[in-house]
C-alpha cells in the first residue's frame, strides 16, 4: 500500500474523534473584546492539551490586551521536526464570531448539532474546519509513524475576526525569524464548496465617500440654489468611467477587471419640495493588486471635481477603507503546487489557483514576502446562523493536510 494511502485509512479512523472535537470547541464560545467576549484563552488551552497529547513542541506567542480578564490573547505555535525539504505550516484561527439574532438558529449555536453529514454550531467550520483538519492531518503522520517531508507547524491565532492585531499580525511581528520565504504556508480559511479553488491573490480594496455640498432652496426656485442631490448623480453615472480608464485585466481573478460600482447613499431631504444642498454617497472599488490605488483616487478627485465645477457645487472625497493588496502568490509557488498535488490525490479532480475581491489574512504573510494560499472546502456557511460543516469535508480536507505535510 503506498503511503499516501495508508496516511488516508488512517485519516478515515477519525470520524468520531473529529465529533467530539469539534463539540468541545463549539461549547467554548471565544469571541474577542471588539465583539464584547473575554477572548479565546479558554480554548487555546483545550487545544494546547490535544497539541500536547501528540507530542508536539508548543509554544505561546500571546499578545497583551488589558480589554479581557486573563489580560492576554493566546496564539499557539506547534511543532514537529521533520525531513530537510521547506517547512510546511497551516495557519488556523481560534475566534469566531457572534451568534447574531438567536431565534435565527434551529438549536443552540454553543451546542454541537449533528444531522446526518452536517455538523452545526457557531465556529464549525469559520475555523474550526481548518484547525481541525490540520489537527488530524498531522495526528495521521505521527500515528503511522511517518516523518513530515520538512518541519510541520500548526499555528493558531486569536483575533483573525476583529483585525488581527492580536493574532497573526502580532505573532509575525514578535517571531518574524519563525516562517520564511522557502516554507510553505497554507491558511484553511475560505475556498469553494467543492474544494477545488487555491486562493493566492487579492484585489485593493477602495472604499470612498462622496460628499457633494450645494445650495439648499425652495423646490419652486431652483435657480437660486445648487441641487447637490443632481451633482450627485451625475458623479454616480460617472463612477463607470473607471473602468475604461484601469482597464488591465487579469485572468486570475474572477471577474478579470478591477470593478467601480456605487453602493450606498445617505438619505438627503426627506420632502419633496426642497433643493437638496447636500448629497453623500459611497463608492466600493477592487482594483488589481499592480494599480496604485492613489491613482485611482486621483483619477476620481479630477472627475468628480470636473463635475462639480460645471453644477457650481463642491465635493469632498474621502477614503473610508483604502487597502493596497500585497503581491500575489505565483500560482505555480511551491506551495500552489504541493496543495494541489494533495489535491488532485485526496479528490481525484485538479486544483484551481484563483484571485479573490476582498482581503484575506493571507495578506499579513504575502506583505513580508512569504507566498501563502488559502484553500479549505468551504460551503459559504461561515457568519450565517446554522452555520455547519460536512464531516465528510473535514475528512477529505484532514488527508490533503496529512499528504501535504508528508510530501507525498
Ligand atoms: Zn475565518
Amino acid at each position: 500500500m503506498s503511503l499516501a494511502q495508508k496516511l488516508m485509512d488512517r485519516v478515515e479512523t477519525y470520524a468520531a474523534q473529529m465529533v467530539e472535537a469539534q463539540e468541545k470547541l463549539v461549547a467554548v464560545p471565544a469571541l474577542g473584546p471588539d465583539n464584547g467576549g473575554q477572548g479565546e484563552l479558554a480554548k487555546a488551552l483545550l487545544v494546547e492539551d490535544w497539541l500536547r497529547e501528540l507530542g508536539l513542541a508548543i509554544e505561546r506567542v500571546d499578545a497583551p490586551d488589558h480589554r479581557v480578564e486573563s489580560g492576554l490573547r493566546p496564539n499557539l505555535v506547534a511543532r514537529l521536526q521533520g525531513g530537510p525539504g521547506p517547512a510546511r505550516w497551516a495557519l488556523s484561527h481560534l475566534d469566531v464570531v457572534p451568534t447574531g439574532p438567536l431565534e435565527q438558529w434551529t438549536s443552540d449555536p454553543w451546542r454541537l448539532r449533528v444531522e446526518g453529514d452536517k455538523l452545526y454550531g457557531r465556529g464549525v467550520l469559520d475555523n474550526h474546519g481548518g484547525l481541525l483538519a490540520s489537527f488530524f492531518g498531522l495526528k495521521a503522520l505521527l500515528e503511522e509513524g511517518v516523518a513530515p517531508a520538512g518541519a510541520a507547524g500548526l499555528v493558531m491565532v486569536s483575533d483573525e475576526e476583529t483585525g488581527s492585531q492580536y493574532g497573526l499580525d502580532h505573532v509575525l511581528k514578535a517571531r518574524p525569524d519563525l516562517i520564511g520565504p522557502q516554507d510553505l504556508v497554507v491558511i484553511p480559511d475560505a475556498g469553494e464548496d467543492d474544494g477545488l479553488f487555491i486562493e493566492v491573490a487579492e484585489k485593493s480594496i477602495l472604499w470612498l465617500k462622496v460628499e457633494v455640498l450645494g445650495k439648499q432652496v425652495h423646490g419652486s426656485t431652483p435657480q437660486d440654489g445648487v441641487n447637490a442631490l443632481y451633482a450627485a448623480a451625475r458623479m454616480m453615472v460617472a463612477v463607470r468611467e473607471m473602468y475604461g480608464r484601469f482597464s488591465q485585466s487579469d485572468p486570475v481573478f474572477a471577474p478579470p477587471v478591477s470593478t467601480f460600482e456605487p453602493t450606498r447613499k445617505d438619505a438627503g431631504v426627506s420632502n419633496i419640495n426642497t433643493i437638496p444642498g447636500k448629497d453623500v454617497f459611497y463608492v466600493d472599488c477592487r482594483v488589481l493588486p499592480e494599480i496604485d490605488l492613489a491613482r485611482v483616487e486621483a483619477a476620481f478627485a479630477e472627475r468628480f471635481q470636473e463635475i462639480a465645477g460645471q453644477e457650481g457645487a463642491q465635493v469632498r472625497i474621502s477614503a473610508e477603507q483604502r487597502l493596497q493588496a500585497p503581491p500575489a502568490t505565483p500560482a505555480d509557488a511551491p506551495v500552489v503546487r504541493a496543495l494541489a498535488q494533495a489535491i488532485q490525490t485526496v479528490k481525484g479532480e485538479p486544483a484551481k489557483p484563483g484571485g479573490v475581491g476582498g482581503g484575506t489574512v493571507a495578506a499579513y504573510f504575502r506583505k513580508r514576502g512569504l507566498p501563502a494560499a488559502v484553500w479549505c472546502t468551504w460551503p459559504h456557511t461561515a457568519h450565517m446562523p446554522d452555520e455547519w460543516c460536512s464531516l465528510r469535508n473535514l475528512l477529505d480536507d484532514a488527508k490533503v493536510f496529512a499528504l501535504l505535510f508528508a510530501g507525498v
